[in-house]
C-alpha cells in the first residue's frame, strides 16, 4: 500500500487526501497550524461561494490564461461534481440569483467538520503543528513540531501550501524559498481579488469613509463588472472591484498607476441622462440637480466632486458623459496580506503533466500555490478542489 503525505490541510490538500484514500493509499496530512482549513473557514464567513452554476464555457473563461492542465482538471471536477460531492457529505447547496453556488447553511464549518470526520473514518492521520521546512540530507520530509524536528519518508508527497495572503490563517508563502532552493521556478506573488489604493481627500474620507457606492459598473481593460464597492481609508474594496484585479494590476505594473472607469448610472442611457439634466430646474444648486435629475445619492455626488475637484462640467451633455465614465486614479494595490487570493507561485513549467515537480520527483503541487489566477465567484475553490482531486488520483 502506497504511503502518501499531504502537506497543507486547506481545501486542495484535503481533497487530495480524500481522493488518494479512496484509491487505496495510506494517507497522512500535515499542517503548520493548530487547526486545519482556516482560510476555507474564513471564506465561509460571509457565505461560502464554493462554485458557480453558469454555462460551462463562460465558467472556463473565468480563469486568467489557464494552463491546459488546469482547464482539464476543472473540466473533470467542476461545479456539478462539487455540488454532488457536497451532497455526499450531507451538505445541500443552492445557486443564488447571480448563479453563485453556496451550501444551504452558507458557512464552511459544517462541511469541514463532516469532511474531516469522513477522512478520519477512512483512516487518514492528521498532524497539526507540523511546519514543513523542506527535506533533510537523506531526502526525508522535515517538520518543525512542538516536540522538535520530525523526519518522515513517503512514496509520494502532495504539497498544498496555499498562496501568500492572510498569513495569520497559515498561508504565508514561506514555502516559496524552500522550493526555489531546490531549483523550482517560482513566479513572484501578487495580490489578486484585492482592493486598490486611492489618494482620497480628507474631506471625502470625513464624510464617506466606509460608505458603499451602490449599483455601478466598473471598467478596466476589456472587462466590465457591475455591482458595489466600498470607500475605505486607503482606497476601494470589495465586490465589483475584485474581478478587475488582474487587469488593474497589469496597468499598475506597466504605468505605476491605473484608471478605473466608473459608470455611476449603468441603467441609464447617456442621451436620456443628458436630456434629464438639460430639463432640470436651473434654479437648483448643482448637487440638487444631480440628486433630482440624475438621481445620484450623496456618495456618488461626493465621488464626482472628488474626481473633478469640485469642477464638474455644467454642460448637460458633458456632465452626462462624465457620469457614465468617471475616471478614478488608482495608485497601487492594497497590501498583499489583505488580498483574498494571490497570483504567482509554482510556475506551470516547473510541473509535469501530472503536476509533479520536475526538479523534485515524487512531489506534487496543488491549489493556490500554483501560478493561476481567477476572480472570486467560486472559481478559486473550484480550481483548488479540482487540482486536489486530479492529483490525488494520479499519485496512487
Ligand atoms: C476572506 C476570504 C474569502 C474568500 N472567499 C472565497 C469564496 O467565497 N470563494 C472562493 O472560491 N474562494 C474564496 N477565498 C479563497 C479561498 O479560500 C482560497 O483560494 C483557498 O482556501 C486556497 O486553498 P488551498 O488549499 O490552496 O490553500 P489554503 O486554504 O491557503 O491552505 C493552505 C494550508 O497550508 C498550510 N501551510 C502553509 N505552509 C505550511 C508549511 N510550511 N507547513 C505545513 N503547513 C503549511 C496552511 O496552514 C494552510 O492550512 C476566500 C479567501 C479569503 C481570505
Amino acid at each position: 500500500m502506497k504511503q502518501i503525505m499531504i502537506i497543507g490541510a486547506g481545501p486542495a490538500g484535503l481533497m487530495a487526501a480524500e481522493t488518494a484514500l479512496s484509491q487505496g493509499a495510506r494517507v497522512a496530512i500535515y499542517d503548520a497550524m493548530p487547526s486545519v482549513g482556516r482560510k476555507f473557514l474564513m471564506a465561509g464567513k460571509s457565505g461560502l461561494n464554493i462554485t458557480h452554476s453558469e454555462d460551462s464555457e463562460i465558467f472556463r473563461s473565468r480563469y486568467t490564461a489557464p494552463d491546459a492542465r488546469l482547464a482539464a482538471l476543472v473540466e473533470a471536477f467542476g461545479p456539478a461534481e462539487i455540488t454532488a460531492w457536497m451532497a455526499g457529505l450531507g451538505i445541500e447547496s443552492y445557486a443564488g440569483s447571480s448563479g453563485r453556488v453556496f451550501p444551504v447553511g452558507m458557512k464552511a464549518s459544517p462541511l469541514l467538520r463532516r469532511w474531516l470526520g469522513r477522512l478520519g473514518e477512512g483512516g487518514a492521520s492528521l498532524h497539526t503543528r507540523h511546519r514543513w521546512k523542506g527535506w533533510d540530507g537523506a531526502g526525508a520530509l522535515l517538520f518543525d513540531t512542538p516536540e522538535g524536528e520530525v523526519h518522515v519518508t513517503a512514496d509520494a508527497t502532495i504539497l498544498a501550501l496555499g498562496g501568500a495572503s492572510w498569513r495569520r490563517l497559515g498561508s504565508d508563502g514561506a514555502w516559496a524559498d524552500i522550493l526555489a532552493a531546490r531549483g523550482v521556478e517560482i513566479e513572484p506573488f501578487a495580490p489578486s481579488n484585492c482592493g486598490f489604493a486611492v489618494d482620497w481627500s480628507d474631506r471625502l474620507l470625513a464624510a464617506h469613509e466606509g460608505a458603499p457606492v451602490k449599483g455601478v459598473a466598473l471598467m478596466a481593460g476589456s472587462k466590465t463588472q457591475r455591482g458595489d464597492f466600498v470607500i475605505t481609508r486607503t482606497g476601494i474594496e470589495s465586490g465589483a472591484v475584485y474581478p478587475l484585479s488582474a487587469a488593474l494590476r497589469q496597468e499598475l505594473s506597466a504605468h505605476g498607476m491605473a484608471t478605473l472607469i466608473i459608470d455611476l448610472l449603468p441603467d441609464t442611457d447617456e442621451a436620456a441622462l443628458s436630456a434629464r439634466l438639460e430639463s432640470a430646474h436651473t434654479k437648483d444648486s448643482a448637487s440638487n440637480r444631480l440628486r433630482k435629475a440624475a438621481r445620484l445619492d450623496a456618495v456618488k455626488i461626493a465621488l464626482l466632486n472628488e474626481v473633478t475637484q469640485g469642477a464638474a462640467p455644467k454642460d448637460p451633455a458633458a456632465l452626462a458623459r462624465l457620469l457614465k465614465a468617471l475616471p478614478l486614479t488608482l495608485t497601487g494595490t492594497a497590501p498583499m496580506d489583505t488580498a483574498i487570493s494571490t497570483a504567482g507561485g509554482v510556475a506551470w513549467d516547473a510541473l509535469d503533466e501530472r503536476l509533479m515537480l520536475r526538479a523534485v520527483p515524487g512531489t506534487y503541487c496543488v491549489g493556490e500555490m500554483v501560478a493561476w489566477d481567477a476572480p472570486t465567484g467560486g472559481y478559486l475553490l473550484t480550481a483548488c478542489l479540482a487540482m486536489g482531486r486530479g492529483v490525488g488520483r494520479v499519485v496512487v
